[in-house]
């Protein structure tokens, strides 16, 4: 099967009514897609009224298709009187994802909904396989969409329903949608009290709802249909408990401040995301203002790292990339410079590497396409980053407090605080004994102001980068050892490495640079053995070491593992902070919150504190800082 997930085989009626080939079946309502969301979902979901005693509110869907529903959800969220914590959730599954073209000729016929419409064709979901999270900051909403089979999504992502809404097509065109596996998955997933709508009265879907405990009654249907169906998961019901090791789920928590510890990207991204929740944030660094650490440098880019198959960490990597762009955009527009990246392969074997990942590309020609010389990703964008680490933190939730060491977590009070540290590489002195392996990378950019008038931004990328952006070209990094209390200064080595690389890169930008204004930064990122970030819950080490050793013996291990609630690890970002900070602050935020995560399992397996520990015990293996 294709990376690129699959477009709808769509026919259209004479009134502009989707009808999928594939599955025999109408999108919605012949008589009003709309008025029958209204009835269908929300009215049997107890909608609006439920949300003023759940102000914090999760919808599931099963079946996206053009977006109506969730449009038909939002309008009436947005003319909802709601407390001011009140925040939507909407997620969603959908296998065969409009191109943004035909939602719009969808949902051209609502006028009512024209403005919400233009709002999420603006952030229509890319093509691409797995979850994506897209936000609406000023409805306070957010959808969490992933791309994919049903069945896949509720065995891989984490949420707590309080509305299901079931609209997968007649269940006798498409029993992919509807099954036991999927209703025993759905009580999984059900907050207490949770209800469900759908159009069906099939007496298999009213069966299997009921055997996995939902009582189902019968309704007066919508437009043609005489009847439609109603369900509740009872208050109190007994949840089945979920089958595999919960190493990403805690359970939600209660404090009284929160406190996140390092001003560089990582920080200001969860600070953002808090303080958009309503909560008052306090940011503390030991530096006199902000992204003096790794984040601190003249420019920096934001590019996908794309695998050449489809893996947990290759869809990591482009989530993380997708939700840094937007979150971004919504926020700081003026602050970004898009731009075409140029990727040239390093060797031969990251030229069969670029082959492979064009013959089964992961996201489509608007994204990223065959150049010249090697890759071209269209979605590139550079920022400032100590402006833009200004912009997202000033917040009126957000509580700047420079010059502030912290040395020891008992210091600010837990468990009263819920506390974020984001120090990148100094993050082990605080975490200690709850951390996992982080070591320091000493990398050194070097950047001059150009002879001749600025041009496009521009950026090329071959392990190393080259940037262009105004007046400035900016080219680096080194990669080397430091050892742990060692200040990073910066070298004539190093600056000669960047030359050369950069010659290599681009000779003809080279020879525009005035060298005589060349300067250099030296900084040390956090990275671990696995080049991949952590973030996440801290775990206690020793204890989840004692209640992981059946894993030794091959055998499998389905409890939560010991944890710290209140302590959250974001750290070991490495080289691509920018990119990856938005969508790991938000995975924090989720999991503090109790809100439906924005990554499926597998792919918060990859970034988990606890991963390098599990991994040792695996292997039956020592772990160390080296792990
Ligand atoms: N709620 C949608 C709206 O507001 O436009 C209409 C949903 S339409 C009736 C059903 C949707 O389910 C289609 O978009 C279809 O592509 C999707 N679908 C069908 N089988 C699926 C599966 N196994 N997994 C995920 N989505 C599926």
């Amino acid at each position: 099967m294709s990376r690129l997930p699959p477009r709808p085989d769509l026919e259209w009626k004479d009134d502009g009514t989707p009808v999928s080939r594939a599955f025999d079946d109408v999108y919605f309502s012949l008589s009003d897609g709309l008025e029958e969301t209204r009835s269908v979902f929300l009215k049997a979901c107890g909608l609006p009224e439920r949300w003023e005693t759940t102000p914090r509110f999760t919808v599931a869907e099963l079946g996206f298709g053009s977006g109506l529903n969730f449009l038909g959800l939002l309008a009436c969220w947005k003319d909802s009187p709601k407390p001011d914590e009140a925040w939507l959730h909407f997620t969603s599954v959908e296998k065969f994802l409009m191109s943004a073209d035909d939602a719009r000729r969808v949902l051209a016929r609502w006028a009512d909904l024209a403005d919400l419409t233009e709002l999420l064709l603006a952030r229509w979901p890319v093509r691409t396989k797995g979850l994506q999270r897209i936000e609406f900051p000023e409805l306070r909403a957010t959808l969490t969409l992933y791309i994919g089979d049903a069945e896949d999504w509720l065995s891989t992502c984490e949420f707590a329903a309080n509305a299901w809404f079931l609209d997968g097509f007649a269940p006798a065109k498409n029993d992919s949608m509807w099954g036991d596996a999927i209703y025993q998955l759905m009580a999984q997933r059900s907050a207490s009290g949770a209800l469900v709508g759908t159009y069906t009265v099939a007496g298999h879907v009213r069966r299997g709802l009921a055997e996995v405990g939902f009582q189902v009654s019968k309704q007066p249907g919508f437009g043609r249909k005489r009847e439609r169906l109603e369900a509740i998961w009872p208050e109190n019901a007994n949840i089945p408990s979920r089958p595999d090791l919960s190493l990403a789920c805690p359970d939600k928590i209660s404090f009284k401040q929160i406190v996140i510890v390092g001003a560089g990207i990582a920080g200001a991204c969860a600070a953002r995301a808090y303080a958009e929740r309503g909560f008052a944030v306090k940011l503390i660094d030991q530096a006199s203002g902000p992204a003096t650490g790794a984040s601190g440098n003249p420019i920096g880019l934001v590019m996908p790292r794309l695998d050449a198959a489809d893996t947990p960490q290759a869809r990591l990597l482009i989530q993380t990339y997708l939700r840094a762009r937007r979150f971004y955009a919504d926020r700081c527009p003026d602050e970004l410079h898009h731009l075409d990246v140029r990727q040239i392969p390093q060797n031969d074997k990251e030229q069969i590497r670029f082959d492979k990942l064009m013959a089964d590309p992961p996201l489509d020609e608007d994204w990223l396409s065959r150049g010249s010389e090697g890759l071209v990703h269209s979605g590139g964008v550079m920022v400032k980053p100590a402006e833009l680490v200004a912009r997202l933190t000033d917040h009126s939730n957000i509580e700047l407090c420079w010059n502030t060491r912290l040395d020891d977590l008992n210091e600010i009070g837990q468990p009263a605080s819920l506390v974020i540290i984001a120090t990148g590489w100094q993050s082990p002195d605080l975490l200690g004994k709850v951390i996992t392996p982080l070591t320091g990378k000493l990398g050194q950019v070097n950047w001059g102001t150009r002879q001749t008038k600025a041009s496009e931004p521009a950026a090329r990328a071959s392990g190393s980068y080259i940037l262009s952006l105004d007046e400035t070209i900016l080219f680096g990094a080194t990669f080397e050892k430091i050892d742990p209390g060692q200040t990073p200064e910066v070298s004539d080595a190093a600056t000669a490495e960047n030359i050369a690389a950069a010659q290599t890169l681009a000779p003809d930008w080279l020879d525009g640079l005035d060298l005589s204004t060349l300067q250099a930064r030296a900084s040390v990122r956090g990275t671990t053995p696995d080049r991949m970030p952590i973030a996440g819950v801290c775990f206690e080490a020793e204890r989840v070491r004692s209640v992981l050793q059946p894993l030794s013996k091959g055998a499998d291990v389905s409890i939560c593992l010991p944890h710290t609630p209140n302590v959250y690890a974001l750290c070991g970002l490495g080289a691509r902070g920018f990119t990856f900070a938005p969508l790991l602050a938000e995975l924090i935020v989720a999991q503090s919150l109790g809100e439906p995560l924005p990554l499926a399992r597998p792919e918060i397996e990859q970034v988990t504190p606890v991963r390098f520990l599990v991994r040792a015990v695996r292997k039956g293996t020592a772990f160390s800082s080296e792990s």
